[in-house]
């Protein structure tokens, strides 16, 4: 780890007339080293006052044989600075390597994703002239969770994990957001109409906590539909609020869709840590060639300065680099003849962005952060009773060879313990037992169903008693879930076709 400061030092510490702010900075892999140094290049320029400790993360960390792609000393550093300015890494394809951007959200607790996707016409190229779209995605949960199994030789599983204190960080975070930057609309996607548990929480949250903010138009759209306006007509669009999978997607396609996915920065807030980052990736293939944009890591610099109270050097990047844009100076993804005026590499594009520090724009919308706050709205979860929870069936998850649902039905249909007995057999989530459809094709990975009609309350004794019943038939157990009601109403979905 090296420490070094940055800025030309006024005083003792002094970097002109301010104490610098310690950060943590990782220059990534692939085109990563280069947007690095051109985006500290420029905010150097400006007057940023950091001291900057440089740690080592990604591909050559994994490489050397550590999974996580992390060091313990650069868990030091972040824990100390708790600001994280960071290029993108490589993620070695393969079984063993974690993601460590993953990582680095969840064990900060970086919950909330901001991604602001702004179009810059006529100065840049794009089909959309009118966008300026924020995507907030939840950071932390869903399909990114990372628990995933291999249960039979046919069928693995991923383990989608949405909880309610995450959901309401999350949406409340997206109302607070709306308030503070004078957005008029939050939009949620989900796909609750299918995931009626889990996007259906978020869908519910979203409801419950909106009533809060009544001055903020508000809509929910399937992501389906929404997905597809969005690439449409971005401009119906303000902030948008989603799921972890959803925001990863669709936060591409938004800043694709104004021009180059290397427009655009992120944020990732938590409650004592914040990172800035691109929301691209490590683009091996244009690494090395001085050709990528740094413009999304330059603009996650510019959160990361507002975020520790140095608005005035991010509203001076922020305006000469919208200049820069004006000017049709541009790298190869946003050059087009007849809109760009020269083309230029990544070392270029920052010399140009400092030459014009202290200009403003001609005509886009000029920057202004002299009144923003830091992006961590200090977020409170609503206490709420503990529901009565009771126990009511369980499937149990088996691997059976066998595609016919019927002699695996009639096999277990007589099991009973206490108010359980064998209530349906999916595959796939389809009821495939009794009365299934010939047709339905069934792998060797089966969910049988044992509950009362009425949900009566069982045991854990019943459980294990189900267990071993099926186990004296020679069954092949892979997994047990739990059927349980929450305040009197079922918590579990059922089989389609039920
Ligand atoms: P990518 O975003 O790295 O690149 C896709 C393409 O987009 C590039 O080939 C290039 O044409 C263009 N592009 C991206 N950034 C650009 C820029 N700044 N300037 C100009 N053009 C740019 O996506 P990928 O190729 O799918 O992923 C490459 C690696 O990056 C993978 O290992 C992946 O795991 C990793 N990744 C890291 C992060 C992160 O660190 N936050 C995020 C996404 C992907």
């Amino acid at each position: 780890m090296q420490t070094s400061q940055v800025s030309a030092s006024s005083g003792s510490n002094a970097v002109n007339g301010r104490t610098p702010v310690p950060i943590t900075v990782a220059h990534g892999d692939g085109i990563g080293p280069e947007i690095m140094e051109a985006s500290l290049r420029v905010i150097q320029a400006a007057g940023a006052a950091l001291e900057i400790e440089t740690i080592e993360i990604g591909e050559k960390v994994y490489l050397a044989g550590n999974s996580a792609g992390i060091a313990h000393s650069a868990w030091d550093s972040l824990r100390k600075t708790k600001v994280f300015l960071k290029a993108p890494i490589t993620t070695p394809q393969g079984g063993g390597f974690k993601s460590l951007n993953v990582t680095t959200r969840k064990v900060l607790g970086l919950y909330a994703n901001i991604r602001p996707c702004i179009s810059y016409h006529p100065y840049v190229s794009t089909k959309h002239p009118i966008m300026d779209v924020v995507i907030v995605r939840e950071n932390e949960e869903d399909l990114y969770a990372g628990i995933e199994h291999q249960q039979t030789d046919e069928v693995v599983q991923c383990l989608k994990i949405i909880s309610r204190p995450g959901t309401e960080k999350i949406i409340r975070y997206a109302f607070e957001y709306a308030k503070a930057y004078n957005r008029k609309k939050v939009t949620c996607f989900t796909k609750d109409n299918i995931m009626k548990l889990t996007d259906g929480l978020f869908h519910k949250m979203f409801d419950e906590i909106g009533l809060e903010y009544p001055e903020i138009e508000q809509e929910h759209w399937i992501v389906d539909i929404g997905a597809a306006k969005l690439a449409d007509t971005p401009e119906i669009f303000d902030v948008i609020v989603m799921p972890n999978l959803y925001g990863d997607i669709l936060s591409d396609v938004a800043a694709q869709i104004t021009g180059s996915v290397g427009l655009a920065g992120s944020a990732n807030i938590g409650d004592g840590f914040a990172m800035f980052e691109a929301i691209h990736g490590s683009a091996p293939r244009r690494a090395g060639q001085n050709l990528a944009n740094p413009s999304g890591l330059l603009l996650g610099a510019i959160q990361m300065l507002v975020h520790i109270g140095q608005g005035d050097i991010a509203t001076k990047v922020h305006n000469a680099w919208l200049r820069t844009l004006e000017d049709g100076v541009h790298t190869y993804d946003i050059f087009k003849e007849g809109t760009s005026v020269e083309k230029v590499g990544t070392k270029e594009f920052a010399d140009a962005i400092i030459a014009r520090l202290g200009l403003v724009p001609a005509k886009l919308p000029a920057a202004d952060y002299s009144n923003a706050k830091s992006e961590n709205f200090n977020i409170k979860l609503k206490a709420r009773p503990d529901q009565l929870k009771e126990l009511v069936g369980v499937d149990v998850f088996l691997h059976v060879k066998n595609r016919d649902a019927n002699v695996l039905g009639e096999k277990i249909k007589n099991i009973k313990a206490g108010n359980m007995e064998l209530n349906m057999i999916t595959n796939r989530g389809v009821k495939v037992y009794p009365n299934g459809f010939p047709e339905t094709f069934c792998t060797d990975h089966w969910r049988c169903r044992f509950k009362s009609e009425e949900l009566r309350t069982s045991t854990f004794k019943d459980v294990m008693s189900v267990l071993d019943q099926v186990y004296a038939l020679d069954l092949d157990i892979i997994k047990t879930e739990n059927l349980y009601t929450f305040d009197g109403h079922s918590a579990f979905s059922a089989g389609q076709g039920q």
